[in-house]
């Protein structure tokens, strides 16, 4: 559990326990009252396709996995839908414009208490740049994806989902859930390629 020390309202040490009605501790504040909850982050994303093809691909130049590829994806924000936050993170990481299509994929990643949400995209424009975000950002086939050098297991299988897709004619909703986590990721994607586990 995320350790919190003080209040965030009104500063006071905080307790950690099992509030009256509830099953798990949280920091709740003896003074005001006021209970800190923490719960799952979404991550918003989206591959965005040119006319020819390719996909937008960016090389992250932040931790973690710096120097791995994904596709654009970030923290989704207050006030936004799932498929403005992604066209938000694709301008953020890439530059590109991009218009979001339908949803491509849902993925549960309770190991990190993360849940992403990934989307079709078309790119309006073959504008595309490096940004603080990332130090290469650019189009592949899917014969160039670098597999075995791809940032997080549900970016590798967000992608497959999409070439499986497009080569099939479908276009589903994936749900996956990731049960565990990788044991060594970095390592085993980039020295074997082999699928991250499941
Ligand atoms: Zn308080």
């Amino acid at each position: 559990m995320t350790e919190v020390l003080y209040c965030n309202l009104c500063g006071t040490r905080v307790e950690h326990r099992i509030p009256d009605g509830d099953h798990l501790p949280r920091h709740l504040c003896p003074s005001c009252g006021h209970i800190q909850y923490f719960n799952p982050r979404v991550i918003v994303g989206c591959i965005p396709e040119w006319e020819d093809g390719r996909i937008l691909m960016c090389r992250r130049n932040i931790e973690p996995r710096f120097g791995l590829w994904t596709f654009p994806a970030g923290f989704m924000e207050l006030d936004e839908t799932t498929a403005q936050g992604a066209a938000r993170e694709t301008l953020e990481e890439s530059q590109a414009d991009v218009e979001v299509g339908d949803m491509l994929a849902v993925i549960n990643v309770p190991y990190v208490s993360q849940v992403y949400v990934v989307h079709r995209g078309r790119m309006r424009s073959a504008h595309h740049a490096p940004t603080p975000e990332s130090s290469e950002t650019r189009l592949m086939s899917e014969s160039e994806i670098p597999w075995e050098q791809i940032a997080f297991p549900t970016v590798y299988h967000s992608l497959r989902f999409f070439f499986a897709d497009r080569a099939s004619g479908e276009r589903r909703i994936h749900a996956l859930d990731l049960a565990h986590r990788p044991r060594r990721p970095r390592d085993r994607e980039v020295s074997t390629g082999d699928p991250p586990p499941v």
